[in-house]
């Protein structure tokens, strides 16, 4: 049997069933099987403290030595708290955009989760938000369709409560979003 990489994985268990189940895994690159090994930690900085370094997931190789046939490159997985390009957790940046949709501006809604990022930093991932719509919509309308209660004026809003609804019983949208669709929420 053949399974897909996972790119996302929720907790430790999780990441044993990846481990474990490495060898039936085919290579995202060249979709070779059994050629798959653990290849280091992904790290980074805590949201809070830029002192403190975390692990924000892990590297896999698809092994060329030992006359392994595979191809030699790489590929990451990361925790589904993790936001990929910045430093802010997915539990974090779910408590942003809520502000935002319940109408406050970005800066004071990035102001009430007490994280020291730049305004520019800020501004960045507002941005990467705001492009990444389309496809965060496309991906939703798989699993939700966008009801009533979506029709807000503000396109950017109307994602936000769409993502809300689509993962209502979950306390993180985001993680679960990154989860479910096994892709990258930014
Ligand atoms: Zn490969």
């Amino acid at each position: 049997m053949r399974f897909k990489a996972k790119r996302f994985y929720r907790s430790k268990n999780d990441f044993q069933d990846l481990y474990f189940g490495l060898k039936q895994i085919s290579c995202p690159h060249c979709k070779y099987i059994g050629t798959l090994i653990m290849h280091g930690y992904l790290r980074g900085y805590d949201e809070k403290n830029y002192g403190k370094r975390i692990i924000r997931g892990r590297r896999i190789f698809c092994s060329n030595r030992f006359k392994k046939s595979g191809c030699g490159k790489t590929f990451s997985v990361f925790k589904s708290n993790i936001i990929k390009g910045f430093n802010i957790t997915a539990d974090s940046l779910w408590k942003f955009l809520k502000n935002i949709s319940n109408g406050i501006n970005k800066f004071k809604s990035f102001k009430d989760i007490a994280l020291s990022f730049s305004n520019t930093t800020i501004y960045r991932l507002y941005k990467r938000f705001k492009y990444q719509q389309t496809n965060i919509r496309t991906a939703l309308s798989r699993i939700h369709l966008k009801s009533k209660t979506c029709s807000n004026k503000n396109p950017v809003v109307q994602t936000i409560l769409h993502l809300k609804l689509a993962f209502n019983h979950l306390p993180c949208p985001i993680s679960a979003y990154q989860i479910h669709f096994q892709k990258a929420f930014l």
